[in-house]
């Protein structure tokens, strides 16, 4: 293989994946909006056509957006690589001289800021101009800017000394280094899981321990007989930000935590919490938290070894615009190059996590009564103006929760 074959075949996979995700967005869009004069008969009277309409044009406004993203991102990414952004960059850097360890960090820092700074109309527009118009959206210009400062120290104080560690693995260049950047990756990932509770997260969000007496010992009750212990029930002021609900587990082993967001406990009858709560104990309860994490585990060992193998390969570095091959140049056009690929996986990854939102309502339905999860699911599909009329292909891609009518149509009968 030449450095033209990679070129080629990296141009290749990118024009793949840009056709396969437009064509989907495109396929949604249409889907939608062919079934938007009328609510799906399953939900005709539990859903207002007022709101079956708006979550349509919500979806199609965002999937528009979210084109024109894949469009600037796609050749950002082609101008990086192969048109040269990389080397030159790397070129600017290696003028000041320092040890390859501190030239590698600086140019990934390079591209973080630049990517970072490209990234930023459009998180702006979605803010500010589609979550507004769709009544999400809670943040002030302010708040969005102090988010991203703080956002970027986190980064900066974790990230840093986190990529010196790697960068001086790969640079030792023992014959064993992806093993090692592997461990240390690992538990670096465990790490972040186990603080981010109790210590990231607060940073930007207020928790509070669940008080009201009476939900509280629904919970407590529920925790009891599937036999869970974790480190507290908290609300968290989603509310601050966006009117989206959500409710969610972190960390892991005795820093385990069940947060609701504000805007859910607000929405949702006692019942309907703790209908949502009993499934997400199924995720844990079925092992889906393990599972996640040993592929993770397991995908990321597969890539390491296939970076040790490509890291000698000076042809590899050339077809992707880098003349001048160095061990972090690897590891970026690594991060770069990868989703341009593994996209082809993701239906794979879609499938396998449906089936474990399947799982976890099964879970729900024997610990407490099917019906109030999907009175609060559609309540949530509402509030949170989530399509009932996913395009099925698009849904199969992409998803990572079935469908609401399929969804509910098993609850129905586990129920
Ligand atoms: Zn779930």
């Amino acid at each position: 293989m030449s450095a033209l074959d990679i070129q080629y075949g990296f141009i290749f996979f990118l024009i793949a994946s840009y056709t396969l995700q437009f064509w989907l967005s495109r396929r949604q869009i249409q889907h939608v909006l062919s079934h938007r004069s009328a609510v799906p008969e399953a939900f005709a009277d539990k859903i207002s056509l007022e709101a079956h309409q708006k979550a349509a044009d919500y979806t199609v406004t965002r999937n528009k957006f979210g084109l024109l993203e894949l469009s600037f991102s796609t050749i950002i990414l082609a101008l990086w690589t192969i048109g040269g952004g990389l080397q030159f960059l790397d070129d600017s850097v290696r003028t000041f001289n320092y040890s390859p360890i501190v030239t590698g960090i600086m140019v990934i820092l390079g591209l973080s800021i630049v990517s970072g700074i490209l990234d930023i109309p459009f998180n702006l527009y979605r803010t500010f101009v589609i979550e507004e118009k769709f009544g999400f959206n809670r943040l002030t210009l302010s708040m969005f800017f102090t988010d991203m400062i703080k956002q970027t120290i986190i980064m900066l104080i974790i990230g840093i000394p986190f990529l010196y560690f790697v960068l001086w693995l790969m640079d030792d260049a023992s014959p064993y280094w992806w093993l090692y950047v592997w461990g240390s990756w690992f538990g670096f990932s465990m790490l972040m899981m186990w603080l981010y509770p109790a210590v990231i997260a607060p940073i930007f969000n207020k928790f509070t321990p669940l008080e009201e007496p009476e939900l509280k010992n629904k919970i407590s009750n529920l925790l009891e007989r599937c036999g869970f212990t974790s480190n507290g029930v908290f609300i968290m002021d989603g509310s601050k930000r966006s009117s989206h609900g959500n409710a969610y587990f972190t960390g892991f082993g005795n820093n385990k935590r069940i947060v609701f967001f504000d805007t859910l406990v607000n929405s949702l009858k006692h019942d309907e919490i703790e209908a949502v709560l009993a499934h997400e104990l199924g995720h844990f309860k079925r092992n889906h938290i393990k599972k996640r994490i040993l592929t993770m585990a397991l995908m990321s060992l597969g890539g390491l070894a296939l970076l040790a193998w490509l890291i000698d390969q000076s042809f590899i570095y050339e077809g992707l615009g880098v003349t001048e091959p160095s061990f972090y140049m690897a590891l970026i056009l690594f991060m770069l190059v990868t989703p341009v690929i593994s996209i082809f996986l993701n239906p794979l990854f879609s499938l396998l996590s449906r089936k474990h939102e399947f799982e976890a309502d099964d879970f729900a339905a024997q610990n407490t009564d099917a019906n109030n999860l999907i009175t609060a699911l559609v309540k949530l599909y509402e509030e949170n103006s989530n399509t009932l009329t996913p395009d099925p292909i698009y849904s199969a891609f992409y998803d990572s929760h079935p469908p609401a009518p399929v969804r509910i149509a098993h609850l129905a009968k586990s129920g």
